[in-house]
């Protein structure tokens, strides 16, 4: 039997970080709480990764993003948690729950026990395979999720020598990611099927405005289509982006936004 433990939180966003926090203002015991995340860091205010994390001067960098700085409350760095004798146990997927055992097994094959689960799995990004478009194995193609894509990201953007970017999707990560790489100089296509950006939340007149914000710090824009595929050039990496509307982009960093999410899974 493993380790066994009053509550356990599954997952280890910012849902997890907030709950820890409330649980130690209730006052727990050490030992009675567990966080168990399939990231290798503690919970961190991911909103941090399309902002501060990408700019090319004084980035953010954990721990000063760490959960409970958006709450003007210390700051849940790992000390905090071991402090006030809260589990961490990180870079660990969980496969499987079997609810009536109280019980979680672990990819490496532990089983975790519990009295209380919270279950805080949040969300993923979709990758574009699941639309069945090819060409996804190159390394210039990025997404924007968590810590390990905003790192990548960030060595995508210092090591490419085309300085062309393709964002697609044109939803709030979109953009802030589009800004982010025109701080960085690099020149910014945005592809995405909607009339406007975000279109979700902004009327055609908002949208426009902010669209001619973008446009006039060179960002271009190409709206009602999405791509088809992407094709790589002999090292590997993505050369051109075809889009259904026929138009070809050329000489590339891709970055795939996070919009397309879907809940987090076992
Ligand atoms: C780049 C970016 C910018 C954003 N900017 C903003 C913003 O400006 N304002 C705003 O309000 N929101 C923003 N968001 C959205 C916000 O970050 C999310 O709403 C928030 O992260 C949700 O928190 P959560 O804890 O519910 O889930 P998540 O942050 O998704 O955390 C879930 C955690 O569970 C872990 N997990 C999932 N499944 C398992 C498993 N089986 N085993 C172990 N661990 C597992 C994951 O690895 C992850 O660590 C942004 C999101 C991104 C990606």
């Amino acid at each position: 039997m493993g380790r066994a433990f009053v509550y356990v939180i599954l997952g280890g966003g910012v849902a997890a970080g907030y709950a820890a926090l409330e649980f130690s203002r209730r006052g727990i015991s050490r030992g009675e709480l567990c966080i168990i995340s399939e990231e290798p860091v503690a919970p961190y205010e991911r909103p941090a990764l399309s902002k501060g994390f990408l700019l090319p001067e004084a980035p953010a960098r954990l721990p000063s993003f760490h959960t409970c700085v958006g709450a003007n409350e210390e700051r849940l760095t790992p000390k905090w948690y071991k402090e006030h004798g809260i589990e961490l146990v990180l870079g660990t997927r969980v496969k499987s729950a079997d609810v009536k055992r109280k019980t979680l097994l672990t990819a490496t094959g532990e089983t975790i026990s519990y009295k209380i689960l919270i279950i805080a799995t949040g969300a993923r990004a979709l990758k574009l395979e699941e639309f069945g478009v090819n060409g996804l194995d190159a390394e210039n193609i990025c997404y924007l999720r968590d810590l390990a894509d905003a790192t990548r990201l960030v060595g995508v953007m210092q090591s490419c020598a085309e300085k062309n970017a393709v964002v697609i999707g044109g939803g709030y990560i979109g953009m802030e990611c589009a800004a982010s790489l025109v701080i960085n100089k690099i020149n910014v296509t945005m592809v995405f099927p909607e009339a406007h950006c975000m279109a979700r939340l902004f009327t055609p007149k908002i949208s426009s405005y902010y669209e001619d914000f973008y446009k006039s710090k060179g960002v271009k824009f190409i709206k009602g289509t999405v791509l088809s595929s992407f094709e790589n050039d002999s090292s590997g990496k993505v050369s051109i982006v075809p889009l259904h509307n026929a138009t070809f982009l050329e000489g590339i960093i891709a970055c795939v936004n996070s919009r397309l999410e879907t809940g987090g899974e076992m």
